[in-house]
């Protein structure tokens, strides 16, 4: 185990937990997809093509991204390019343009990518008439609207409060407030260089946490 290994498991509180949340998770939209043929419209980039306020995040959502880019040594480099997002105003870094107008591209960060990420297009959100509503784009509502097949898909799907409330359970500290996804990646990033700084392999014992034995998703 290295030092980045031992730090992670030791040290940042539900990170290991939520890794294996996202990794759940994806396990269950794969399977979706495999049974209802529902999937986002291929190199479709319009919901990523937006400034980055309008995409929400926490801290703790963004430390498996910034463990990702700490341990290539890659955080110098990542904090430089989000210095220049221009308050807000810019589309996420990690989003990748493959036209002009920027309505294809890709997620060069998708392993990795925050909860809110992988829950849009995916998710429906219970209202307060107790209906559901798809979390996805107009163009997704369209699809499912128009074809008989996916009547159900919404009863499939699963619940954004109970998602994001299981994940953010696993540090509430770090999930008090909420930054847009490149701030949120920038104070992810600057939170491990601090801890890590003070952070003593020798002081630490790998066998005695990260209890992993967990069901997160209903
Ligand atoms: S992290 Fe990836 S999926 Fe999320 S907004 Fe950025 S480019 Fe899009």
């Amino acid at each position: 185990m290295d030092r980045i290994d031992l730090f992670q498991q030791t040290s940042l509180e539900g990170v290991s937990d939520l890794q294996l949340f996202y990794g759940e998770l994806s396990e269950r939209m794969d399977l979706l997809r495999h049974q209802t043929g529902f999937t986002c419209i291929e190199k479709c980039g319009k919901c990523c093509n937006v400034a980055s306020e309008k995409i929400e995040t926490t801290i703790f959502e963004m430390l498996p991204l910034a463990l990702h880019f700490i341990r290539l040594n890659k955080h110098d480099e990542i904090l430089e390019l989000l210095k220049s997002d221009n308050l807000g105003k810019d589309t996420c870094i990690m989003y990748k343009k493959l036209n002009d107008d920027g309505s294809q591209g890709y997620c060069s960060a998708y392993v990795n990518r925050p909860l809110i990420c992988r829950l849009f297009g995916a998710a429906v959100r219970i209202k307060s008439d107790d209906s559901k509503e798809f979390v996805m784009c107009k163009l997704l509502k369209e699809i499912v609207a128009k074809n008989p097949s996916l009547s159900d898909l919404a009863d499939k799907m699963v619940v954004i409060q109970e998602v994001v409330g299981n994940a953010r359970g696993l540090n509430v500290n770090l999930t008090s407030e909420l930054y847009n996804i490149n701030e949120g990646l920038k104070l992810a990033i600057e939170h491990i260089l601090f801890r890590l700084r003070w952070f003593d392999p020798t002081d630490h014992n790998p066998t005695s946490t990260n209890n992993n034995n967990f069901d997160l998703v209903a």
